[in-house]
């Protein structure tokens, strides 16, 4: 167990009183093309590795790039969507450094010239407060492989016997969207941070090009941040130059982006309130400790000796090609949520633990096989989402259909089954029996309301509790509670408690 040095932090209401903070984010998006941004390889996560690779991707000599323009469209059609401006004609360009997990010892990036610019998204936090957050650009790139370090206790390079290198996901087509400095959002700007990620990873969701999983690495964030110290006025703060940045690398949680970046602010405040000085470097997030590393200095200036890519194509777009993809764009989940929530008459606290649990989708098919929005939602941030959230998995993951729980809805609606026994019609379906009807039908769980069978357990209830009975008998109705609980009983649940109720006032009146 290797213990991190952990720096002074000054409280978080103290460092939002002293200085303002200004952030920056960069996200990088794989895209979920079948193959990669150059080569014809399969982009498929999880396979054996070094088994999706070419000579392409591997950067042997004479290996020639090709665009994919899939990939392409997927960038026009975010770069549209953020508000951007198409860029008509544009050069990748050549990103030279050195590193064992990148083949080509150069990464085939865009650099000056990027296909989308200057476009913004609105982010809205829980309270209502809303915000207009200004992205920069939006670029095509590519993904680099993954090293693995063996044999320390870490998993990192330090104390490790060797490395392996994983080139499967070389190559991999990367948007990287970069906003501007965003200011202004004080003591809010953590959850600026994180509500900009959502909105972004929503976004990016819906126009189907991305399965952005940050806990897979296919949506990945670096957060920078820096502080200035507050100024009376907005106007007055304007005034005030940015101060140094870090930049926290690959946090890989929504919860994680907020809480980086509140832990920089405090870090920052403490060592600016101390005399002290911010380093410009990159920094790793430590999920478990709650704070951040120093990680390697990087300058603005930093050399990567960039050079248009001499053996691809520029990447020119013509106007024609760009509307026909606007007209492609799906609606916007925020005009979408709304006009979702007014539809189905969900309360803004309801329609946000549905879109938390990432259910929307999967409640709007529901509602279109046929159940009521009210039952839809309780199955799937109910029950559904506590299974999920037991196995750790995404809720559409879940071996439930929407059909099925429509059906299972309208079984507990027509009084064929109660909630209870509807749980475990949920058992029976997750556990591959096949449909709600199945397996009610299969392990006979249908609840009885016939009057023999009902009528046959209430006398026997009767005749087991005398006492109790002849306190009804007497006038006290209360008590039949304690009778429907033993036929119940009797009867696994599954009888009609509501008859049951009757049938014994009908014997004992
Ligand atoms: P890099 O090559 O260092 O990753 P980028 O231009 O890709 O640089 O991204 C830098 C990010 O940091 C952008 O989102 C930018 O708006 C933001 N940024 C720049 N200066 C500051 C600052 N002083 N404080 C906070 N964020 C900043
Ligand atoms: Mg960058
Ligand atoms: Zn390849």
């Amino acid at each position: 167990m290797t213990t991190i040095a952990s720096d002074e932090v000054l409280a978080y209401d103290e460092a939002v009183q002293r200085f303002d903070p200004v952030l920056g984010l960069e996200v990088h998006v794989e895209l979920s093309t079948r193959t990669k941004m150059f080569c014809g390889c399969s982009t498929v996560f999880g396979a054996e590795p070094n088994t999706q690779v070419c000579p392409v991707c591997l950067g042997l000599p004479g290996a020639l790039p090709v665009v994919n323009a899939a990939a392409v469209e997927s960038a026009i059609r975010i770069g549209l969507a953020l508000g951007c401006t198409i860029t008509p004609w544009g050069r990748f360009a050549r990103k030279n450094y050195f590193y064992p997990d990148m083949p080509k010892n150069f990464q085939t990036s865009q650099y000056d010239e990027p296909i989308a610019v200057d476009g913004h998204l609105d982010v809205v936090l829980d309270d209502g407060s809303s915000y207009r957050v200004d992205i920069e650009r939006a670029h095509m790139e590519e993904d680099t492989g993954k090293s693995l370090h063996v044999g320390g206790a870490t998993g990192r390079i330090h104390g490790a016997d060797h490395s392996l290198v994983d080139y499967n996901r070389a190559g991999i087509p990367l948007i990287e969207i970069v906003t501007r400095p965003f200011e202004g959002a004080g003591d809010r700007t953590p959850e600026v941070a994180r509500a900009y990620v959502a909105a972004l990873r929503d976004l990016l969701r819906a126009l189907g090009v991305s399965d952005v999983r940050m806990e897979q690495g296919s949506l990945r964030c670096d957060a920078n941040v820096s502080l200035r110290p507050r100024a009376a006025t907005p106007q007055e703060q304007a005034q005030v130059p940015f101060g140094t940045r870090t930049e926290t690398k690959n946090v890989n949680s929504l919860r994680s982006v907020e809480r980086a970046v509140r832990y920089e602010i405090c870090r920052q405040a403490a060592r600016l309130s101390a005399g002290g000085s911010i380093v410009q470097e990159t920094r790793h997030w430590q999920e478990g400790a709650g704070l951040t590393t120093s990680g390697r200095p990087k300058s603005d200036a930093d050399d990567y000796r960039y050079f248009p890519e001499p053996d691809l194509v520029p990447v020119a777009p013509d106007a024609a090609e760009v509307e026909r993809l606007r007209a492609t764009l799906p609606e916007a989940p925020p005009l979408r949520r709304r006009r979702l929530q007014d539809a189905w008459g969900f309360s803004d606290l309801e329609m946000r633990d549905l879109v938390n649990a990432g259910a929307t989708e999967l409640v709007e098919q529901t509602v279109a096989a046929g159940a009521s929005p009210a039952a839809a939602r309780k199955w799937w941030s109910g029950e559904l989402s506590r299974r999920a959230n037991a196995e750790g998995r995404e809720l559409a993951s879940v071996p439930v259909t929407p059909e099925q729980v429509a059906q299972l809805a309208g079984l507990v609606e027509s009084g064929r089954i109660n909630d209870t026994i509807a749980r475990q019609v949920l058992d029976g379906v997750l556990a591959g029996e096949g449909s709600p009807e199945e397996v009610v039908t299969a392990r006979g769980l249908e609840v009885v309301s016939d009057d023999g069978a009902l009528g046959a357990a209430v006398d026997r209830a009767i005749e087991a509790n005398p006492d109790v009975a002849q306190k009804i008998r007497d006038g006290k109705v209360a008590a039949a509670g304690a009778l429907i609980g033993a036929v119940m009983k009797e009867m696994r649940g599954q009888a009609d408690a509501a008859r049951v109720r009757e049938l014994v006032l009908e014997r004992l009146s």
